[in-house]
């Protein structure tokens, strides 16, 4: 999709600190990390939210969520635990259209969120 920031990241139009990519996933470092791990995963496909990307079916939700677990896999928190997040929709603070999964990890989090 053109002027879509995360597509143009899957292409490799925009840089990104890439740490983990799957044949259709890719998974690169929050420009604004909240906590010592912080990462997103997304689709190397356009969909806006959790819904088309659950829509969307063969298996590519499921290749998301198993990337986000490698993502803490590999950066040491699965033990101590993590959280992954997909924020959807303006009261949730979505400001990227192109859905993503926020990997977060390396200190103790609150629950409920704010
Ligand atoms: P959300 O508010 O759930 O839509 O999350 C969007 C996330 O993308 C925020 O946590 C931003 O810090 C992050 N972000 C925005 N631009 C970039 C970028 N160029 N590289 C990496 N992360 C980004
Ligand atoms: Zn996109």
């Amino acid at each position: 999709m053109t002027d879509c920031l995360f597509c143009s990241i899957a292409t490799g139009e925009t840089a990104a600190a890439r740490v983990l990519e799957s044949p259709r996933t890719i998974a690169f470092r929050d420009i604004s990390p909240q906590a010592p791990t912080h990462v997103l995963v997304i689709p190397k496909d356009h969909y806006p939210d959790l819904a088309a990307l659950a829509g969307a079916g063969a298996g590519l939700l499921d290749e998301v969520a198993a990337q986000a677990h490698r993502v803490a896999v590999a950066a040491g928190v699965d033990g101590t635990g993590y959280r992954v997040i997909f924020n959807t929709g303006p009261q949730a603070g979505q400001t990227v259209q192109h859905v993503h999964a926020h990997v977060l990890g390396g200190r103790a989090m609150a629950w409920p969120p704010g």
